[in-house]
């Protein structure tokens, strides 16, 4: 069954960018949110650490440090414009956060207390500041529920567990959406006047990940799909810390509150690495700092794991706390309650005596669909635009994490370009018409899940996507090489031909899980392809994106956003190796590139 809406503007995803977007939106426009998941279960809820804003509560700071701090832990890729965007729009979003009635933990004086994170220092990276504003270890809850509530009280109308698979693009130009209810597999088609994706990550194309089940990325691959570019893919970030073999994460927070890292000889390794920031250098820098501890024997009994301490007479030995100051396991249990607990449920360790297990986990897409300041969706490498589309969040790239991602700039990225995109949104519906959709815009999409359905086949989703997740880690991860990502290619390439002969075993049409999990798969597999396509061709290291085989940082040559369009006709199934790579210049205003040192 076919169900038709008609709204000004659709939001696809109900995360911190999703709900800002429909918050600021729906002031001036009737807006839907459509959400595969129930809203306060996106994945921003599990975000820890915090939320950076120079607020200078607890020492002195300014937009203008923290804008440095952005640009050099992007490794000088960020766009300058969209950092200092970032920057002194932090305050006031963090500000009217705080309006809605967020319980941000709160100084002696009833300020908002603040925690130091890796990269983040005063005066040009002479110090360590502290600038995350946090409640507890558990901010990103925080913001989710005050978000929600907020766009409830404001009638936005949610259209919760409705899977998106395709977008409706006609002449340039975006008209909405297709989504499939998962209670009935009832088909409904969204036509809109804005449409602004707002779907997260796509980490579950790795295998050991911090990321949710959920973040899979069709909204991505659906523009890719639609012969839209995407920006700079080959920069993921490893976070350093995830659980052992679980990569279930647990915050930087843990650093930032005096945390450090220990070897198997019992080393402070990260003074080697990093003199100035130690444990609290930018997060490429602590993965690879890890992965060649291990590699040189030097992980806890010569395995592929060290540790994370965080014992008080550790922190107190090294005067790791913040300030130097002296720390007692009752304060440590207080502001990390939920990743201490995270130590004990999942590990079985006592972190308060023992070191907790760790090893990098793929974390964050720095890239993604990329846009202007306004969020509104570029068509091309030269800045035209898409009219009606707009993304914001992770699976945008705007790009003010460039080249590595710094602790605590996705929570500010969602609430300032959220509600950037929320507004250019209610500013172009005022003027737009409702364009006359295609005919039947639902067609190919629902010929392609009916063909996953029915079609008998030898090949099963949960196996390719095993496959692809493990070469995605071992061969696109914190180290490559040429040779390994043209591995992973071939083997991902191999897995899409696979996928066409894929069959499930649920042949029903509700709750259809197993036939949603297939059409994620697809999805995963064009957005890794890609990410293996701007990595093998990418060849330099920058940031996250390490080759071993071209150890430098090349300025002359790659100080420029990678644009990966696939070129041929557009679809709804897994791509044809069809695709072009063009360049877009860095914007860089007023920080030169230099070299990056912690
Ligand atoms: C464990 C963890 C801890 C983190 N901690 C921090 C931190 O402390 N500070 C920080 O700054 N960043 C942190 N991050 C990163 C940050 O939380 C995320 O980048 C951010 O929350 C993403 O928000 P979003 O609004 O873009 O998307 P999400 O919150 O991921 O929401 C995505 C939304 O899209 C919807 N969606 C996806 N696909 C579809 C589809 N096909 N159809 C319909 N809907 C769809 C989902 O239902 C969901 O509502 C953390 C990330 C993780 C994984």
């Amino acid at each position: 069954m076919i169900h038709h809406h008609q709204f000004d503007a659709i939001i696809v995803g109900a995360g911190g960018a999703g709900l800002m977007a429909a918050l600021h939106a729906s002031k001036a426009a009737n807006v839907a949110v459509i959400s595969k998941l129930y809203p306060t279960r996106s994945h921003t809820g599990t975000a820890q650490g915090g939320i950076a804003a120079p607020l200078a509560n607890m020492e002195e700071d300014n937009p203008e440090w923290y804008m440095y701090d952005t640009v050099k832990g992007g490794d000088y890729l960020v766009d300058q414009d969209a950092a200092e965007v970032l920057a002194h729009e932090s305050i006031d979003a963090v500000v009217e956060l705080e309006h809605m009635g967020l319980p941000f933990d709160r100084t002696p004086e009833g300020r908002i207390e603040q925690r130091r994170f890796g990269g983040h220092t005063a005066d040009f990276g002479k110090r360590a500041v502290m600038r995350s504003c946090k409640s507890a270890d558990r901010t990103g809850h925080m913001i989710l529920q005050t978000l929600y509530q907020a766009c409830i009280k404001q009638n936005v109308q949610f259209f919760d567990e409705f899977f998106v698979v395709d977008l409706v693009v006609e002449g340039g130009m975006c008209l909405g959406a297709v989504a499939i209810e998962i209670n009935t597999g009832d088909v409904h088609v969204f036509h809109a006047k804005a449409t602004l994706l707002a779907s997260g990550g796509f980490g579950r194309m790795f295998k050991v990940t911090s990321n949710a089940h959920s973040l899979t990325g069709e909204p991505v691959a659906a523009v890719y799909r639609r012969n839209l570019p995407l920006e700079d893919l080959e920069f993921f970030q490893f976070h350093p810390t995830g659980i052992y073999k679980m990569g279930v994460l647990l915050s930087e927070a843990a650093r930032g509150e005096g945390g450090v890292f220990v070897n198997g000889k019992g080393e402070r390794f990260m003074e080697r690495y990093a003199p100035n920031m130690k444990d609290l250098a930018s997060r490429d820098v602590c993965s690879r700092a890890i992965y060649l501890e291990i590699k040189d024997g030097r992980g806890i009994n010569g395995k592929d794991y060290v540790y994370l301490d965080i014992r008080p007479e550790t922190i107190n030995g090294y005067k790791s706390g913040p300030g130097g100051k002296t720390v007692t396991a009752e304060e440590l249990e207080k502001k990390l309650p939920d990743i201490i607990e995270m130590m004990r449920i999942y590990l079985g360790v006592e972190p308060m005596k023992e070191g907790v297990p760790i090893q990098p986990t793929a974390h964050y897409a720095m890239g993604g669909i990329p846009t202007d300041l306004n969020c509104q969706v570029l068509a091309d490498a030269t800045g035209a635009v898409v009219p009606g589309l707009y993304a914001a969040g992770e699976c945008a790239c705007v790009s003010v994490h460039g080249a590595n991602r710094l602790g605590t700039n996705s929570l500010v990225d969602l609430v300032v370009f959220g509600r950037r995109g929320g507004r250019a949104m209610a500013e172009f519906v005022k003027s737009a018409d409702f364009k006359p959709m295609p005919s039947a815009p639902e067609a190919p999409v629902v010929a392609e899940l009916e063909r996953i359905r029915t079609q008998a086949g030898q090949e099963k989703a949960g196996i390719l996507r095993s496959e692809m997740q493990e070469i995605m880690m071992d061969n696109v991860g914190v180290f490559r090489t040429g040779p390994m990502i043209q591995i992973a290619l071939n083997k991902v390439r191999e897995l899409k031909a696979r996928f066409a002969h894929v069959a499930i075993d649920d042949k029903g049409k509700r709750f259809n899980t197993d036939l949603l999990e297939a059409y994620e798969l697809g999805a995963m597999l064009d957005l890794a392809e890609a990410t293996a396509l701007s990595a093998l061709n990418r060849t330099e290291s920058r940031g996250a994106h390490s080759r071993d085989d071209h150890p430098k940082r090349d300025d002359v040559n790659w100080l420029k956003h990678t644009f990966i369009r696939y070129t041929g006709a557009p679809t709804v199934a897994p791509t044809s190796a069809e695709t072009e790579i063009t360049y877009k210049p860095v914007t860089i205003t007023k920080f030169q590139p230099k070299e990056r040192t912690y």
